[in-house]
């Protein structure tokens, strides 16, 4: 069909006709919220480069999760930032560790939310990497197998404190086999996992090690992050998790990887979660509050071109800004 029988333009002629024919729409169903949680009590700072996104102490927390709640947002995410960090993260799956607590916490006060832990051990390591560190002659590895049994026991602890979903995002070779086979000798069948199976090597995380502490003091994480260049590797990657045994796929970052996103939504039946990282937030925080862009605006269109890319779950810091202009 050619012009001028063709006119795309006659279902553009009013808002009640786009209304009608728009195909992919954003609801808070899609939303998942992250959040830091610190120790101590009465505490919400702001994250210097993260303009509106504190860290909080669970007491704190609890108010951010009800308004949150009543806004109709259904999941959060949690990071948690330790006061005591060594060699091994021990701090990441001691029994009252901050996560550890927080998530009973907050069940306690909203058995409906789904609370989605994040399984890693670079927030709880003094060198901030996601694994253990072995050093030699001036060069250092991490150790992917020794890792395993680390994150393993991160995940039944967070099972057992309650969380719905654990998140393993080390990209570590096997995580998600090490994690299932550890919650279900532990009894948690049903604890799902929701894997960071595409996790780019990002210079968009700046901001996020700011919020979560998690620089790594030495080197860099490209041997266990993936190269932004490329994209087949992404869908090995996303084979071996759902072959291991993934109940929902991530692609993170988001905006600059949404092809990622849809060649996993092309190949794949798993729900697909895609992180709008801190880097993506900041960037658009930064222009809106130089006056170069509506902030609200692009907020949306950013989102909505996520999830025509392919995601169904979207994590995002603007995840309560989004519920409140949805439901205005
Ligand atoms: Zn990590």
């Amino acid at each position: 069909m050619m012009f001028p029988e063709y006119r795309a333009r006659r279902l553009r002629k009013s808002q009640a006709i786009r209304d009608l024919v728009r195909e992919t729409t954003l609801t808070v169903n899609d939303l998942i919220y992250p959040l830091f949680i610190v120790e101590g009590e009465g505490i919400k700072e702001e994250v210097k480069s993260m303009p509106e996104v504190y860290r909080f102490s669970i007491d704190k927390v609890l108010e951010e999760i009800r308004s949150a709640v009543d806004l109709g947002i259904k999941a959060v995410l949690l990071f948690g930032v330790p006061d005591k960090k060594d060699e091994v993260g021990t701090s990441a799956y001691i029994r009252d560790g901050i996560i550890q607590r927080a998530v009973k916490v907050i069940k306690d006060n909203f058995p409906e939310l789904v609370v989605i832990t994040d399984v890693c051990l670079c927030e709880y390591t003094s060198h901030g990497h996601c694994g253990v560190v072995k050093k030699g002659q001036g060069l250092y590895e991490i150790d992917n197998d020794e890792t395993l049994q680390l994150i393993a026991k991160v995940a039944v602890s967070h099972a057992k404190a309650g969380a719905d979903i654990v998140a393993p995002s080390g990209m570590m070779d096997g995580m998600v086999s090490a994690i299932r086979e550890a919650l279900d000798e532990a009894g948690f069948m049903q604890t799902a996992i929701m894997s960071y199976s595409v996790k780019y090597c990002s210079n968009f995380y700046g901001p996020f090690r700011d919020a979560a502490q998690s620089a790594p003091r030495f080197g860099d994480r490209k041997s266990y992050q993936m190269d932004p260049g490329n994209a087949r590797e992404a869908m090995r990657e996303a084979t071996l998790d759902v072959q291991e045994g993934a109940d929902i796929i991530m692609v993170k970052p988001a905006m600059p990887y949404l092809d990622i996103i849809k060649m996993l939504r092309d190949n794949f039946y798993h729900p697909i979660a895609a992180y709008q990282v801190s880097g993506e937030y900041a960037m658009i925080k930064a222009a809106a509050r130089l006056g170069y862009l509506d902030e609200e605006r692009i907020m949306m269109e950013s989102l909505i071109g996520i999830k025509r890319a392919g995601a169904d779950l979207i994590i995002t810091y603007f995840a309560k800004r989004v519920a409140e202009l949805l439901q205005r």
